[in-house]
This record gives structure tokens, C-alpha cells and sequence, in this order.
């Protein structure tokens, strides 16, 4: 190329670094658009699979890292990511879900799943039916001709119980006469390591159809990065999940991708130091006579305890470091939002899985269509333990509690 000017050449830059740059962090690439050396390659390039790239949206090399290690971690055999946890739940339901058909949703499933299908979905005509997941019968009695999809949530959102998650799953293999329905189960809270999604029972026999994660939680681990996974272990549905995928125009920056795949390799690590500290000071509430109840699936009276460690193993399985408490019913909805006020190290806030000790009171009436019979009446509150000295957060529940009773 003949110029002389100084733009054209720096944008036309022929140098090309050496390759075989080896360091602990793979690179980071930037596109919209991707080159084509010719126009034959640009009509027969295939976007559905990782054999190249066609466009930004439709994968960098840095996307395709950071799905290969979320399927590891998962067991799955495909990914993909989209803006935040709930991107990855709408996908699920805008890919697989047409009018005339019925979902089931479990009534301790996060929220804005339910809101989804109460508003949208319902617009839509999609039907949607909430059922209670500690009693598997109640799905399998209802489950019918229309129902296309079931979510399955373990343990619950703020109450932490945790459903027989192996008798939903065969409940949806064997239902519509063994034609089964897609089980889709939302696993933020185990996170690929409290049990293996794809492998539920041991010998790989039994196994949710899809997993998502919100990776804004232990995967990001800094409270800074909103990001969603959907895993599969089936192609034909892989393929349908991401044709919907790229019809939405769904994909995530290479900057928060880059966060990402900076803290995967210390997940493990980070998610066991929340689990220990959570069940620390769960058990210390335990001592707490302000306290009804004590929700976390690891303590022996919390329910689904038993199939907590039936998945995730005994005393030495792994749980997220999230707990609720029920506050004794003598304390007033006001006495308790003076106890999250009056706490220092817990902030508060939505989301979880960052450094910094979160509080949330949950409004559990609204949020449910019945009370569960097995938590205790009063006003519940949701911690998130951090990875602050777990002393010095005893210490701060402790000051918050002196508060609240104070202020009776
Ligand atoms: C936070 C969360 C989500 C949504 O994730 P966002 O990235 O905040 O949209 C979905 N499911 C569960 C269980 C969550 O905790």
C-alpha cells in the first residue's frame, strides 16, 4: 500500500506480534466485526458451531475459553452466556416455550422467574403452574399433556430448603407417558460444586436437561459483573437454545468475560471459605433465642437436610454461604429492620457470592403463593456471608441483635 498518511497506516498497521504468547491468563479479544480473507469464506462460514467466527455476537475466542471452562465446571458439554442470570432464564423460556404451553415452576424458585411468567409468558399465551418442591407428588400429579418445561431450584431462594432434586428429575423423565418434559434447574446456589448437575445420581443416568448459573454470583466472586450461562449436554437442544440466542441479539462484553475467567480459578477456593463461615455463624443463630429458625440445608433441622446430603454429602459436602433466619414472632416487622439496619459489616443489598457480607429482610407472604408449612412464622432475613474474619461478623450480628432487642 503506497500513502504516506499517517492515519491510514496506523489503522493498516502491518506488524503482527510474535505468536506463542504463553501466560497464566488467556488473552482478551475485542469484535463486532470479524475479517474474512475472502468472499467465498465469508458465505461459508458456519456460526452455528466454535470451528471459526462470524460476527462479535457469535463468540471471540475469548468467549469460547470462558464457556469450555463454565462446561467443566458444570459437567455440561455446551454454553451459552448471556447478560445476567435472569438473561439466562428468559432465554430458556423464550427458546423452548410457544402459545398453548404450560411450565411448572417451584414456589421457592427466585423471584423474577416467576414475574416472567406471570406477565410475559402469560401475554404470550404460555400457562404457567406454581408447585410445592418438597412434595414431588404435587408435581407429578399435576404434570400433563401441555407442560413442556419444569425449573427446578436447589436449595430454595431464602428459605434454603432443599427439594428431593433426583425424584423431580425422573418425575420429568417418566412424565406424558416417558416422553418427558425438559427439566431445566437453576444452579446459582450450587454453582457446579455442591453437586454435579449433569450427574445427579452417581453412574451419569440421571441428569437435569439444563443447568443455568447466574455467574454474577461465585463465578464473578467481586459483586462487580453481571453475567448468565446456559449449559446443555445435548446438541439438538444446544443448537435450538442458541438459535434463539443469536435471534435475541444476546452476548456479553469481553471486559466482564475477561473478570470472569480471572476468578474461575479461585471459585473453589473462595466458594468453600463462604460455605465454612455461613455454617459458622448458622450455628451460632442456632444458640440465639431471638431466633425461631435457622435455614441452611446443612444443619440437621433445616428442611430437605436429608436430601441435601443424599446430593451434596454429608458434613463434608459443600453449600453456598447463604442462611436465613426467622426472627420470634414477639419481634415486630420494624424491630427487625432496626437489627439489618443497626449491622456494619453486612451491608444491604440483593445479589451474593462477593467479598462483602450482605443483609436482605425477604417479604416471604408476597413472594409466595402459600407460607411453607415448615418455616417458622415471623419476619425472615437473608445473610450472605462474605469472606470478612467470620469472628468479626459473629461480633456485628451480635451488636445487631443487642440493637433490635433494645429498641423493643
Ligand atoms: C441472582 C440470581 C439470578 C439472577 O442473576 P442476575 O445475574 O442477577 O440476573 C437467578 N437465579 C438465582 C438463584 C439467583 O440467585
Amino acid at each position: 500500500m503506497s500513502t504516506s498518511d499517517k492515519s491510514t497506516l496506523i489503522i493498516h498497521h502491518p506488524y503482527t506480534p510474535p505468536e506463542d504468547f504463553l501466560a497464566p491468563q488467556p488473552g482478551i479479544y475485542k469484535a463486532s466485526t470479524v475479517f474474512f480473507p475472502t468472499v467465498a469464506a465469508m458465505r461459508s462460514r458456519e456460526w452455528k458451531d466454535k470451528t471459526a467466527y462470524t460476527y462479535g455476537l457469535h463468540g471471540t475466542p475469548t468467549t469460547y475459553v470462558l464457556e469450555e471452562r463454565l462446561c467443566t465446571l458444570e459437567g455440561g458439554l455446551q454454553c451459552l452466556l448471556v447478560p445476567s442470570g435472569l438473561a439466562a432464564i428468559s432465554l430458556v423460556d423464550l427458546s423452548l416455550l410457544t402459545h398453548g404451553d404450560d411450565i411448572f415452576i417451584p414456589d421457592n424458585a427466585y423471584s423474577p422467574n416467576k414475574a416472567l411468567a406471570e406477565v410475559e409468558l402469560k401475554g404470550w399465551g404460555v400457562t404457567h403452574q406454581v408447585y410445592d418442591p418438597m412434595n414431588p407428588e404435587d408435581l407429578a400429579r399435576r404434570i400433563g399433556p401441555r407442560t413442556r418445561v419444569v425449573w427446578l431450584e436447589a436449595a430454595g431462594s431464602m428459605t434454603l430448603e432443599f427439594p428431593d432434586v433426583c425424584e423431580l428429575v425422573r418425575i420429568c423423565r417418566q412424565a406424558n407417558n416417558g416422553r418427558g418434559v425438559v427439566s431445566v434447574l437453576d444452579n446459582t446456589w450450587g454453582a457446579g460444586l455442591a453437586f454435579n448437575p449433569f450427574d445427579l445420581n452417581g453412574d451419569t443416568s440421571l441428569s437435569v436437561d439444563i443447568s443455568i448459573h447466574a455467574l454474577t454470583k461465585y463465578p464473578s466472586g467481586g459483586g462487580d459483573v453481571l453475567m448468565g450461562s446456559v449449559i446443555t449436554r445435548n446438541h439438538a437442544l444446544h443448537t435450538r437454545l442458541k438459535l434463539t440466542h443469536m435471534r435475541l441479539g444476546l452476548g456479553v462484553g469481553a471486559n466482564d468475560a475477561e473478570l470472569l475467567l480471572r476468578s474461575l480459578p479461585n471459585l473453589t477456593l473462595r466458594y468453600t471459605a463462604h460455605d465454612r463461615a455461613a455454617r459458622t455463624l448458622a450455628n451460632w443463630c442456632l444458640g440465639r433465642s431471638e431466633f425461631a429458625q435457622v435455614l441452611h440445608p446443612a444443619l440437621p433441622n433445616s428442611p430437605g437436610h436429608a436430601h441435601w446430603s443424599a446430593l451434596c454429602g454429608t458434613e463434608l459436602g459443600r453449600a453456598a454461604g447463604l442462611f436465613s433466619v426467622v426472627f420470634d414472632p414477639c419481634y415486630s416487622q420494624s424491630q427487625v429492620d432496626a437489627f439489618c439496619n443497626a449491622l456494619h459489616l453486612f451491608k444491604l443489598g440483593y445479589s451474593w457470592g462477593g467479598p462483602i457480607s450482605l443483609v436482605s429482610p425477604c417479604d416471604l407472604a408476597s413472594a409466595r403463593q402459600t407460607w411453607p408449612t415448615h418455616v417458622a412464622a415471623g419476619c425472615l432475613v437473608r445473610f450472605s456471608v462474605g469472606l470478612e474474619q467470620v469472628e468479626d461478623l459473629q461480633a456485628d450480628l451480635a451488636q445487631a441483635l443487642d440493637q433490635c432487642i433494645k429498641s423493643a
